[in-house]
């Protein structure tokens, strides 16, 4: 499989040298040249498979030739040796929890992934890579874990002082070794600034082999199809789900689509948004217009400019026509966040995360105004827990705090405070 540009001005590379890039020189994001069709009974017989056997029958032809069979085998075992059930809150609305990983948030799959090929890749390089990212909250706890102890690879990451929540914070800012944490004095789209300026400084990337593990990235992107298989797999009805992705930097839910044009069977796409809404007005509109992030409850979704939107217009040939109707995409506010974990919680004894409430509203919204029978689910991307003055004021009840975050709590917290400054970053980053 190769990868070209979608700004068509660089030369396609396989599947190696698209994760190692992240990005193409000519500034584009890389797409597969063809996408695989996935043989029929494969998708009738899913329930027989294994996870470890639907990743690697998924993966196998995007990596190709770029790594042999029983090490692409041994990392996607590794990268999803978690669950991933599917839970009925309703008769007609089921969850897909994403969040059982070692960070709990559904960018585990990703990270993990991503840190393992580059290892692999790295695996006799004598310099080392180092991985640039900016977080809004749940990319850099991933990230950070996914690559902790990877040799050959340092990671630094980026983050809003003051705008990630406490978990978020010590998931990042805790592990050491070759994780480090710049805490910037500004907003998210400071820190994500920052980054692209030094992956167009000449001298840093002369000094410092860079690459990106934002989601641009398709070791990153890739992997994501996986959920959407895993809940296939445990979809009991005969009529395909509606499904429901609250959506950023639209990845995930472009992952999804993916899957769908490979073969498996969604009936329609929803990508809930919270109030930033460049893309349920760009459905409105067919007029793109990118703006500033503002901040909301789910925070992990504020994003101005969602990145891999343009992804997701190539896999509709760029058809308008095309996309609406496979898929549609809605704004919610914050009012509505809250009361729906208030609503979802009081009704059903069902704890959503900010993320999640987005998306089940939503999903609840296009159900009621669906021929009756149609069922859904919605992609739960994080864990009550890392927004748990929300989810305690929404339900009266604070929640607790799983094993894999308790250890957390007493550690201390290590970062290099920072101005939003492209300078200052430069002179740290030359400096090491
Ligand atoms: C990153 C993130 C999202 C958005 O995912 P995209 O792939 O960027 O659309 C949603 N929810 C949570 C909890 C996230 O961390």
């Amino acid at each position: 499989m190769n990868y070209y540009s979608l700004n068509h001005q660089s030369p396609k590379v396989n599947f190696a040298e698209a994760a190692l890039r992240g990005q193409a020189p000519d500034k584009g994001l890389y797409f597969p040249e063809s996408i695989p069709t996935l043989p029929a009974d494969f998708i009738q017989n899913i329930k027989q498979y294994s996870k470890e056997e639907i990743g690697f029958t998924v993966m196998k032809p995007y990596v190709g030739d770029s790594i042999p069979d029983d090490v692409l085998q041994e990392i996607i075992n590794q990268t999803i040796n978690f669950d991933f059930p599917l839970v009925q809150v309703t008769d007609a609305i089921a969850s897909l929890e994403l969040f059982h990983g070692p960070t709990l948030a559904f960018k585990d799959v990703g990270a993990r992934f991503m840190s393992r090929c580059l290892g692999y890749f790295n695996r006799n390089a004598y310099h080392h890579t180092t991985v640039l990212v900016a977080t809004s909250g749940d990319t850099g706890g991933a990230v950070a874990n996914g690559f902790l102890g990877v040799d050959g690879i340092d990671v630094v990451i980026l983050y809003p002082s003051g705008k990630v929540s406490k978990i978020q914070e010590l998931q990042l800012t805790t592990l050491g070794k070759n994780i480090k944490a710049i805490e910037v004095k500004g907003t998210f789209d400071d820190c994500q600034a920052m980054v692209k300026q030094v992956f167009a400084d000449e001298q840093l990337n002369h000094k410092l082999s860079l690459t990106s593990a934002n989601s641009i990235n398709v070791a990153r992107w890739l992997p994501q199809q996986l959920y959407y298989f895993f809940a296939y797999q445990q979809w009991q009805h005969e009529q395909a789900p509606v499904i429901c992705v609250p959506s950023g930097n639209f990845g995930n839910i472009c992952a999804g689509v993916l899957a769908h044009i490979s073969g498996l069977p969604v009936q329609h796409f929803i990508a809930a948004c919270n109030a930033n809404d460049v893309v349920p007005n760009y459905m409105n509109t067919q007029v793109y217009e990118p703006k500033p992030a503002v901040a909301t409850l789910s925070n992990a979704m504020d994003v101005g400019h969602p990145s891999n939107f343009i992804r997701i217009l190539e896999l509709f040939h760029q058809q308008f026509s095309e996309l609406k109707t496979a898929f549609s995409s809605v704004s919610i506010s914050d009012t509505i966040t809250a009361q729906t974990i208030t609503n979802v919680y009081q009704q059903f004894n069902y704890t959503l995360d900010p993320h999640g409430a987005v998306a089940y509203y939503a999903l609840e919204q296009y159900l009621k105004n669906s021929p009756s029978g149609a069922r859904g689910m919605i992609l739960e991307t994080a864990h009550p827990i890392k927004f748990p003055d929300t989810v305690e004021q929404a339900t009266g009840i604070a929640p607790e705090y799983p094993e894999q975050v308790k250890h957390l709590l007493s550690q201390e917290k290590l970062s290099v405070v920072m101005d939003a400054k492209f300078e200052d970053l430069k002179e740290w980053l030359m400096s090491r």
